[in-house]
């Protein structure tokens, strides 16, 4: 399987040494995770460019990004919406109502996630089957 050993080249914006998997050396542009990071954190790309771009992460980064935004995003939804039912509360049943809903939420979000990742691989596998069975041929 030598064709699926990642290629070293250096990330666009720092220089720092990155690993690409070959079907992503086309992108336009490499990036290491914290340049990554911080491009989209100060907003400094347009939704094209992020698509067009290949990030440098592991797993572990990238879940661990995906559940702190998400639990952000969980609170302050929460937070919006309950604000004012939890003014009328004791600090206990406000604490109970929030971490219900936000318990809630983040089940949802992390289903939501996951199904998106099996069908990510789902199309993945078909896609390498596919190219299998064309050299088949
Ligand atoms: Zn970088």
């Amino acid at each position: 399987m030598e064709e699926t050993k990642p290629v070293k080249l250096n990330c666009d914006f720092c220089k720092k040494e990155i690993e690409c998997p070959p079907d992503m050396l086309d992108a336009k542009k490499h990036s290491c995770y914290e340049c990554f990071r911080d491009l989209q954190d100060n907003e400094k790309l347009t939704e094209e460019e992020i698509e067009n771009i290949h990030v440098d992460a592991s797993t572990d980064e990238i879940m661990e990004d995906a559940m702190m935004s998400i639990a952000k995003e969980t609170f302050d939804k929460i937070w919006k919406k309950e604000r004012d039912n939890i003014k009328s509360m004791s600090k206990h049943e406000a604490a109970e109502a929030m971490f219900a809903s936000g318990a809630y939420v983040m089940f949802k979000q992390v289903t939501d996630l996951m199904e998106e990742a099996a069908e990510e691989a789902d199309k993945k596998k078909a896609k390498e089957k596919e190219v299998k069975e064309a050299k088949e041929k």
